[in-house]
């Protein structure tokens, strides 16, 4: 066709090749393996590096996210696999392993139990008293050590499930189960919840309820302390029923069993039922395999140095294997199960204390066995990237540093996120704030919003090193939590000139003594009540922390402060008390406030006066 153009050309080594193939890269990949993966030649990736500023030799280590990047202009979608993952794929090849032949050689292993529930429904008697049946049953080998688990077997003889074993983790509650998830950790197969039959499903039986359902692990659940006469347990049948626990004599399919961990009641029962359950579930693992399991609790003892419970959950450990746990490695020099008696191989489900690590491991980190120096060299690789990711924090911006900064790192812009109640706010505060600039510092108002600050709010304010500044608003308790960990700057104010005039003051260096609130803790109004001459009184749930009668609260609806100022009375009951602590219930009454609803939050807080350091601009 005439007047046709081809499209304009441009020179190769910039324009990334089209995408042909598709490769894995390992955690840590070196400029040469990469090199190797893409079929380039080492010095082409070390060149592209340069470009991008970058220098590099052929061993250093790469991150995930340059690797990948470096895959893409070379041609290659990749897909980012984790040392675990890639140690399992080699291994698989390696013994020439197939589906079937991995599922030939597993066999069935005992389940592993996480007891939760609310507060003094008998948690911690349950499992002691599990713990006792066992070693009243005859086993040999005495009193269990508290390693945070242990493993119990069936002895009772006319038992369907005799011989069988359990494992209990030793930490009951949800949060200690929770956070173990939040760090990839899978290592409950079954939660038994504790519901006392005296007192009924309560916040956290909940709560623990949602925790192990989001978790998508089955509950069983255990109603403790019918010895009571004044236990009620078909209360706690309908209870549960009605929030979705439908009890299997009802037509449903969550088991219950009614305990008592006092008279030792129907204990054997309720692990033939962990069992019944347990096999629905069709647990597996593959003794013949290396190690991998997870530690559960670690810490340094004098004379032993660092000591991990590791629960194994496939494979075999044993002593004298080299491995690799979470951002350290080592060498099993000793093992000892939950009776302190020294062990030579630990098979899956089992809780063991394995000394012999270099440094101190995370409960909830993966351990798994691998060759030495592959162990070492990882773990060198994340110990350098936590480092990295340690300082990346602590060098985020604050507005009592920024002259600092401004000097120092020459920094020209101070962005800010900004929160107000109404939009109204916001746009004035933006359009005063701006205003501010000055030859030195340009504020640049990169996000405002109507509403709580919440975790995105954060985030951004992470990723573009930003503060933040609520007019108005509080921030959300996951919000706050992320900030702390982030290191982000929030702010938070009602007085437009106020915030004019710190912002002002900061950018001269010149920060005032701050006023620092300290978080006490917070409590949910779940009713209220009209007293005659007290005003309304909030019939309260402390969700964390605690209220104290003497400290600052403020009110919060929908993440948005109603009402600053103090506690009116805190009552237990009938009586005043000093503090109220997280999971009990309490009235408060709110000092010249009585327009209390349902569902706010009240949140109480110490505040102090810090001096801040006068910089000189
Ligand atoms: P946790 O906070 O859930 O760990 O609860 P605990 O195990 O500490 O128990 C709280 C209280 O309930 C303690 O005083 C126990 O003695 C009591 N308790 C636990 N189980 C039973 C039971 O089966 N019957 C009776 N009567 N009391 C129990």
């Amino acid at each position: 066709m005439k007047g046709f153009t081809p499209p304009p050309r441009l020179a190769l080594s910039n324009e990334p090749l089209p995408i042909t193939r598709s490769i894995t890269i390992g955690e840590g990949v070196s400029v040469k393996d990469l090199a190797e993966k893409l079929g380039v030649r080492a010095k082409d990736l070390i060149a592209r590096l340069l470009m991008k500023g970058v220098m590099a030799t052929v061993n250093q280590s790469l991150d995930f996210e340059l690797a990948k990047d470096l895959a893409r202009h070379f041609g290659a979608e990749s897909e980012a696999i984790s040392f675990e993952d890639q140690t399992a794929q080699e291994m698989a090849s390696l013994a020439g392993t197939t589906v079937e032949t991995a599922a030939a050689a597993a066999v069935t292993r005992p389940p592993v139990v996480t007891i939760m529930g609310h507060v003094d429904h008998g948690k911690t008697s349950l499992l002691d008293a599990i713990r006792e049946t066992d070693v009243a049953g005859g086993e040999a080998g005495g009193i269990t050590q508290h390693i945070g688990a242990y493993k119990v077997k069936i002895t009772k003889e006319d038992s369907p499930a005799f011989g069988r074993q359990i494992v209990f983790l030793d930490t009951p509650g949800h949060e200690a189960f929770t956070r173990m998830r939040a760090r990839g950790a899978k290592v409950t197969d079954i939660v038994v919840l504790v519901v006392a039959a005296d007192d009924g499903v309560m916040p956290q039986t909940l709560e623990a309820m949602d925790h192990a359902k989001a978790a998508k692990v089955p509950i069983i659940v255990a109603v403790n302390k019918i010895d009571k006469p004044e236990a009620l347990p078909d209360r706690v049948k309908k209870q549960l029923a009605d929030r979705g626990l439908m009890p299997e004599d009802w037509g449903g399919t969550t088991v219950f069993v009614d305990v008592s961990a006092k008279k030792r009641t129907n204990l054997n029962l309720l692990m033939e039922m962990i069992c019944l359950v347990a096999d629905l579930q069709d647990l597996k693992a593959n003794p013949e395999r290396p190690g991998t399991g997870t530690v559960v609790e670690a810490k340094v003892d004098r004379g032993r140095g660092v000591v991990a419970t590791v629960l194994v959950q496939n494979g075999t450990l044993r002593v004298g294997d080299n491995f690799i746990v979470g951002n350290t490695f080592g060498k099993v020099r000793a093992m000892f199960d939950d009776r302190s008696k020294a062990v030579e191989e630990a098979p899956p489900s089992t809780p063991v204390e394995v000394l012999g690590l270099e440094g101190l491991p995370q409960s909830g980190d993966m351990l798994l066995v691998a060759d030495r120096e592959k162990a070492r060299q990882i773990a060198e690789y994340r110990e350098q990237r936590a480092r990295e990711a340690t300082l990346a924090k602590s060098s985020k911006l604050s507005l009592e540093g920024l002259a600092e900064q401004i000097k120092t790192a020459g920094m020209k812009e101070l962005p800010i996120i900004l929160k107000a109640d109404v939009q109204g706010s916001a746009e004035v505060l933006a359009d005063t704030l701006t205003k501010l600039s000055n030859e030195k510092v340009k504020i640049k108002i990169l996000h405002t919003g109507v509403g709580a600050i919440n975790e995105n709010d954060v985030l951004l304010a992470s990723a573009s090193n930003a503060v933040i500044i609520g007019f108005n608003v509080r921030p959300e308790r996951k919000a706050q939590e992320l900030a702390e960990m982030e290191k982000i700057d929030i702010r938070l104010h009602s007085i437009i000139y106020e915030l004019q005039d710190q912002i002002k003051k900061a950018m001269l260096g010149l920060l005032e003594p701050i006023i620092k609130e300290t978080y006490m803790g917070r409590a949910e109004v779940r009713e209220t009540f009209r007293v005659p001459k007290a005003g309304t009184i909030a019939g309260c749930y402390v969700l964390d922390g605690t209220i104290k009668r003497d400290s600052d609260v403020r009110l919060v609806r929908d993440g948005v402060q109603v009402f600053k100022g103090r506690i009116g009375s805190l009552k237990r009951f009938k009586d005043d008390a000093s503090e109220v602590r997280n999971g009990m219930e309490c009235g408060i009454n709110l000092q010249n406030f009585n327009d209390v609803k349902k569902g706010d939050v009240i949140e109480a807080f110490v505040t102090e006066r810090i001096a801040a350091e006068m910089g000189v601009a």
